[in-house]
């Protein structure tokens, strides 16, 4: 079984379903009491947030890429950052080692192929709606990439900062959350792309009548078969 370096605490509400969600895939792969060599380093977050508040990308963009070379050296066989929003600064933290890097959209991108869908809604941090270093990842997908406008935006990135990754699940930004989805349906979205790691905490099946991509949980899946390629 290969190893696995999960750089998390980006936040940590969303990194513990990371470890949960890896392990349980490799029980359901190999079954007995088999669980995932993982190695994990967990930053505090407050340092990171305000480095992205600040623009400081470069900098936040080092202390992943230092803390890749210590997941290498401690043995990791490949690199799962556990954010989106920190994919801004992915080929950064991928030159830094000499070991792979699982892109976050990518198993998220090939879900979406593989249910057909042609036009999605994108949630997540401003900078992951807004910016191309995650959209920019479906150009050639054939998926059309939908956003909510400013004022949705703004609210979504705050109930992302300022509860889910605090731990606060409201009912009262679940019911907001899912009026954005019901505009962007009204729009000609097919499907919902939870593209925050702490938004599938929130929104659930249930919740949507449109096919939901939990990006963490796709991740970590991809990631748990990857160590048992
Ligand atoms: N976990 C969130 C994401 O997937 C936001 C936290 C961050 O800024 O990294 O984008």
């Amino acid at each position: 079984m290969k190893k696995i370096g999960l750089i998390g605490g980006m936040s940590w509400e969303s990194t513990t379903e990371y470890y949960r969600i890896i392990n349980e895939t490799v029980r359901e792969m190999l079954g007995e009491l088999h669980s995932a060599e993982i190695i994990l380093y967990s930053v505090d977050f407050y340092v990171i947030e305000q480095l992205q508040h600040e623009g400081k990308w470069d900098e936040a963009g080092r202390i992943l890429a230092d803390i890749a070379v210590k997941l290498e050296r401690a043995g990791a066989d490949f690199i799962v950052i556990c954010t989106n929003t920190m994919h801004k600064v992915a080929r950064q933290v991928e030159d830094a080692t000499g070991i792979p890097l699982i892109h976050i959209a990518e198993p998220t991108i090939r879900a979406i192929g593989e249910r057909k869908l042609e036009q999605i809604l994108l949630l997540g941090t401003r900078y992951t709606m807004v910016e191309d270093f995650y959209k920019g990842r479906y150009k050639g997908s054939g998926i059309e990439v939908q956003i909510p406008d400013e004022t949705d935006r703004n609210e979504v990135n705050r109930i992302i900062f300022e509860e889910l990754c605090l731990g606060v699940i409201s009912e009262d930004s679940r019911a907001k959350m899912l009026a954005v989805i019901e505009k962007a349906i009204a729009k000609g979205a097919q499907g919902v792309v939870l593209g925050c790691t702490e938004l599938e905490l929130l929104i659930r099946e249930q919740d949507v009548t449109l096919p939901i991509f939990k990006t963490a949980e796709l991740h970590a899946e991809y990631a748990a078969k990857e160590a048992l390629r």
